[in-house]
């Protein structure tokens, strides 16, 4: 299993008491697959995502990427995991307005202690894995949302995660491109072997997923889809 959150409980401070946001909740990803996360807002879907990220510890519980037990991790030591072994995609793809396709994806590698020149085969690799070779020196505000979006996967991508963290990349597309952004996640998915999961309100998605699991109230159940 590439990503495994065995019996995790988290909870936030609210007002007096405690607010549980996940509540016992077990999941495991194994790698090239594709596990989509249902639920209504509120639900827990995104405190998943941040506590499988290792951005949020929770009270209780196990978080295992990509072997590494994330328990005993100092701060520094979870931000290595994070660089080297997750890709994490948020809803909005938050994209450097002055940086052009190519460099959005460079940048990254810099950040990691790499050298931004030895980076550029990669993230033009990555441009075409996304189908997006021709709009590498593109910048944002010359792209499509969708073509934004998938910046913003190929950006994830960059340094070769082992697990995918995908919060409802399409809620800001109309359904064609959605379902398109959707194909190319499973196709990354299996390509690149990661353990990927897609959180999503689209239900039409969900039977391309290899499997779905719906949030509810912090509680995670096997969807049944009809
Ligand atoms: P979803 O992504 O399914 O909409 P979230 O994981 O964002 O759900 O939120 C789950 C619950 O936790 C909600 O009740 C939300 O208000 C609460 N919550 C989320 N983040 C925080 C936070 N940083 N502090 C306090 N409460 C939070
Ligand atoms: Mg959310």
């Amino acid at each position: 299993m590439t990503l495994t959150l065995a019996d995790v409980t988290l909870t936030y401070p609210d007002g007096d008491g405690r607010l549980t946001a996940l509540d016992r909740v077990s999941l495991d990803v194994p790698e090239g697959s594709l596990t989509a996360v249902v639920g209504p807002s509120g639900s827990g879907k995104s405190s998943l995502l941040a506590v499988a990220a290792t951005l949020v510890t929770p009270d209780e519980g196990r978080v295992v990427v990509a072997g590494q037990e994330t328990a005993g991790l100092g701060r520094a030591e979870k931000a290595a995991l994070r660089r080297e072994r997750i890709g994490i995609v948020f809803q909005q793809p938050n994209l450097l307005p002055s940086l052009t396709a190519v460099e959005q994806l460079q940048v990254m590698t810099h950040l990691s202690g790499g050298t931004t020149r030895g980076a550029r085969g990669r993230a033009l690799e990555l441009l075409d894995a996304v189908g997006l070779a021709d709009k590498a020196d593109r910048r944002p505000h010359q792209l499509s949302g969708g073509q934004r979006q998938r910046i913003n996967i190929a950006r994830a991508l960059m340094n070769d995660p082992a697990v995918l963290l995908v919060d409802e990349p399409t809620s800001a597309l109309d359904h064609e491109r959605g379902a398109a952004v959707l194909d190319l996640l499973i196709a990354l998915t299996r390509e690149r072997s990661t353990a990927t999961v897609l959180v999503t309100h689209d239900r039409t998605h969900l039977e391309r997923a290899d499997r779905t699991v719906v949030m509810r109230d912090g509680r995670l159940t096997e969807a049944v889809l009809s």
